[in-house]
């Protein structure tokens, strides 16, 4: 019971109520806002940060639109009051984040939180917006304590730090939401990360705990740096950082040699994917070449891994790639199959985006006209072999 707002005190009897035993989700869930349609970080800011294209908003209409939400699959997710968010983050810094969100924190306690950077901008929703992110994933695994899969698209803010802003992360939502499920009493976490980036932030929080088990694939050399492949956190984390160009059939050699091993050796109790779609080849802030394909083929190798799975979003930065690959990992958690051709609906909310400034080109048309990309497949390149094989021998 971490009381996440009073939209999470209405949730049905059996999910939150201590006298009546939770019983598992009957179907999968899905965990959206309206907070990400009307909010950017900064359309103002003077380099147009990457978060200021829409992103949750699309998969939400794209899912409406093909059908696949529905109310009785669809929850909003609650602010989470800054109580809550104590149970990692640092008072003073929840504090400071709301009051520069009122235009009241000085310049000075910006500087100390890491806020009003070109990174973590202040924008107006800025404590709303992070804690609404914070509060669905915390809803999600209270939902999530007898068993099920929930999908989080607005979750996956993996470089929050306790008591600073890191890498457009104000608040580190997986970290909360296996906070959560540690106390809903459940044991043995395992978080897997596919996004770009290494979560440094994740790691921060659990290296060195025997009962979580960290797995992360991303781009070698790149911002924050850490990660690398020798850097085991204590033991628990296995860092798999892989050169530009990174494609599908390289994803499936890291899947099967490193992913799924340690997690069935490990045998978690609850499994959270971090599920960033900036490794897509269309992704503006990174040079990796997957195709969403390899989303959907880590999703579905995952959903049968643990008895509870919390799929959330993360980095993506272009609209049309990473709204068509999270609409199609909530088709394969939620059962719908994916049309080879887009209804006119679907296509509709793909025609109505746009870069939101900044001069990049257009999308190609099949990334108006279909969910699911070509493949990317190609050869696995030697020092991804070895590196794998570095990894196995721990
Ligand atoms: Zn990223």
């Amino acid at each position: 019971m971490i009381g996440v707002s009073e939209e999470a005190e209405r949730a049905p009897p059996g999910v939150r109520s201590p006298a009546a035993p939770p019983s598992p989700l009957d179907q999968p869930i899905f965990i959206g806002s309206e907070i990400y349609r009307g909010s950017s970080y900064g359309l103002r800011h003077p380099l147009r940060h990457p978060l200021r294209v829409p992103r949750v908003s699309t998969v939400m209409d794209l899912a409406r639109a093909m059908g696949w939400l529905s109310p009785a699959n669809y929850r909003g997710a609650p602010r989470a009051k800054p109580a809550a968010l104590h149970i990692w983050h640092d008072p003073e810094y929840v504090a400071a984040l709301q009051a520069a969100e009122a235009g009241l924190a000085a310049p000075g306690t910006l500087a100390a939180f890491g806020l009003g950077t070109l990174s973590n901008p202040v924008f107006p929703e800025m404590f709303r917006r992070p804690a609404t992110g914070a509060g669905g994933v915390m809803l999600a695994a209270e939902l999530l304590r007898a068993g099920g899969c929930v999908h989080v698209p607005g979750g996956g803010t993996h470089h929050g730090l306790p008591d600073r802003a890191n890498g457009f992360c104000y608040l580190n939502d997986p970290v909360l939401g296996m906070l959560v499920l540690r106390r809903a009493g459940l044991r043995r976490i395992a978080y897997v990360d596919i996004d770009a980036h290494h979560p440094d932030g994740v790691e921060h929080a659990f290296a060195g705990d025997p009962e979580a088990l960290l797995i992360s694939v991303h781009e070698e050399g790149r911002w924050p740096f850490t990660g690398t492949l020798d850097a085991d956190g204590g033991g628990n984390c296995f860092n798999l950082p892989v050169p530009r160009g990174f494609n599908d059939t390289e994803m499936r050699a890291a899947l099967e040699g490193l992913i799924l091993p340690r997690l069935a050796a490990f045998r978690p109790e609850a499994l959270v994917l971090q599920c960033g779609a900036d490794a897509l080849d269309e992704d503006p802030l990174s040079r990796l070449s997957l195709s969403n394909n390899a989303h959907f083929e880590v999703v579905t190798a995952l959903r049968p891994v643990a008895p509870r799975f919390l799929v959330l979003g993360g980095g993506g930065y272009n609209p049309w790639s990473v709204g068509r690959c999270w609409a199609g990992v909530w088709a394969v958690l939620s059962g719908h199959e994916i049309p080879d051709r887009l209804p006119a609906s679907a296509r509709s909310v793909l025609e109505a985006l746009d870069w939101v400034g900044g001069g990049r080109p257009p999308p190609a048309a099949a990334m108006i006209e279909t969910l699911r990309d070509p493949p990317r497949e190609g050869p696995v390149r030697p020092e991804i072999r070895e590196r794998l094989a570095r990894l196995a021998r721990r």
